[in-house]
């Protein structure tokens, strides 16, 4: 049997595969939206279909002061409520 990683979305504490979350490398400077999910360091996940889980009030848990450029940079990657955005580069 394949073995499938399972990872806890930081906004909603969700556990799902982690192929269905987006992986935020947290470094010193901040976080960096790590869409491979192969980058070395810290990694934090959250649901990268569920707007809820990006808004910056359920991130604040998670990343503090650091919500809000979290909630943007989740935001331009993935888009907004139009989802447009999806191409520019976060971190
Ligand atoms: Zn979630």
């Amino acid at each position: 049997m394949k073995h499938v990683p399972i990872r806890m979305c930081v906004a909603c504490r969700r556990r799902r595969p982690k192929g269905e979350l987006l992986r935020i490398l947290v470094t010193e400077e901040g976080f960096v939206i790590d869409p491979s999910g192969k980058r070395p360091g810290r990694g934090a996940y959250v649901c990268p279909d569920s707007p809820e889980c990006r808004s910056e009030k359920r991130l604040r848990r998670f990343a503090g002061a650091k919500a809000r450029a979290l909630a943007e940079a989740l935001a331009a990657y993935l888009g907004g409520e139009d989802g447009q955005g999806k191409d520019l580069p976060a971190g």
